[in-house]
């Protein structure tokens, strides 16, 4: 490592301070500046409103991490390219494809790294199940990613509102993994979407993919689960049985467990950044964000009961 990269941080909310704040005081490739957030403040850096403001006072920083929600990471993302900075997306990268694109390009004009986090590809099991899925004949994939809304986003507003995908903010957080392990590209052929009345973005979602030889992916996304969460991708090939549960924490082989290490999501986000940082590298795959698109596009609509927080 070269130099502590000077660091800014943006949108100071439930993520910021559960995994960011933590993974970065931990890391010595970063320091903490300044943060900036409308409404809240971090202890002992300098504290904006806004990221205008904090890039205007803050010219050393090297890199700004951005975790407001995705309806505003567009103009965020492009004031701190135009910056200078190193750029740090939390996942969705975006509310829509074509902006991520359009920052890709401001990196690449700006020589600085862009790098869309997809945190779940981090979780432990991600990467012992690429490797051992790498040789093996995918027969079908079934996932299931259910959670209680209310108990995971108790008063969000944004997450119902365009842009804010509904259930497809933990969805894409499964889609995230089955596209990192799987070893073949996978294609949406029908959706169902099931939007409350008073929503704009859908509480359940049931979507239907192959993969390019056939073999079915299904994979079921809903927000009206029990206290206990269901997050859990089962890949049946011509040999085994591969299973992912706890969003990625544990992996069973044919049943028998297999020790895949303790959980460092975001440590190891922020070590994958400060590397791509290094060597002058992007790291930005919208594959995620496109199968949701898909389903956004190919989606069969039903409408549910209003949703009351
Ligand atoms: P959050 O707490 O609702 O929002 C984060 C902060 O962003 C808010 O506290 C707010 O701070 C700022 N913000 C909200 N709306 C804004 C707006 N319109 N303009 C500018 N700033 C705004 O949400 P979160 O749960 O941290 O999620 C943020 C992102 O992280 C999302 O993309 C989510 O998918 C991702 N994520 C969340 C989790 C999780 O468990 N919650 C896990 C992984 C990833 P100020 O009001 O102070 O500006």
């Amino acid at each position: 490592m070269s130099h502590t990269l000077k660091l800014g941080l943006v949108g100071i909310g439930k993520i910021a301070r559960d995994q960011h704040l933590p993974a970065i005081a931990a890391d010595a490739g970063f320091e903490l500046v300044a943060c900036a957030s409308r409404h809240a403040e971090v202890e002992g850096v300098h504290n904006y409103s806004t990221i205008e403001e904090m890039l205007a006072h803050e010219p050393h920083l090297d890199a700004v991490s951005l975790c407001a929600p995705p309806q505003v990471r567009f103009a965020q993302a492009r004031a701190a390219l135009e910056a200078g900075k190193h750029v740090m997306l939390e996942k969705p990268p975006g509310a829509s494809l074509h902006e991520i694109e359009v920052l890709r390009q401001l990196a690449r004009k700006a020589r600085r790294t862009l790098f869309a986090s997809w945190h779940s590809r981090h979780a432990p099991a991600v990467e012992p199940a690429r490797a051992w899925l790498a040789s093996r004949e995918i027969q079908a994939v079934v996932v299931n990613w259910k959670e209680d809304v209310r108990k995971w986003h108790p008063g969000q507003k944004w997450i119902w509102q365009p842009g804010g995908l509904g259930v497809f903010d933990p969805g894409i957080n499964a889609l995230s993994i089955v596209t990192r392990i799987l070893p073949r590209e996978i294609v949406l052929n029908a959706a169902t979407l099931h939007f409350p009345s008073n929503t704009q973005t859908p509480i359940a979602a049931s979507l239907v993919f192959a993969d390019e030889h056939g073999a079915p992916v299904r994979a079921e996304f809903d927000w009206r689960y029990g206290a206990t969460e269901q997050w859990q991708i089962a890949v049946t090939t011509n040999v085994s049985r591969l299973r992912i549960d706890a969003g990625g924490k544990t992996l069973e082989i044919d049943g028998k467990p297999v020790d895949v290490g303790p959980e460092r999501e975001y440590p190891s986000l922020y070590a994958h950044w400060r590397q791509l940082i290094e060597r002058g590298e992007e790291d930005v795959d919208v594959r995620p964000l496109r199968h949701v698109a898909d389903a956004f596009l190919l989606g069969t609509r039903r409408e549910v009961e209003p949703f009351v927080d």
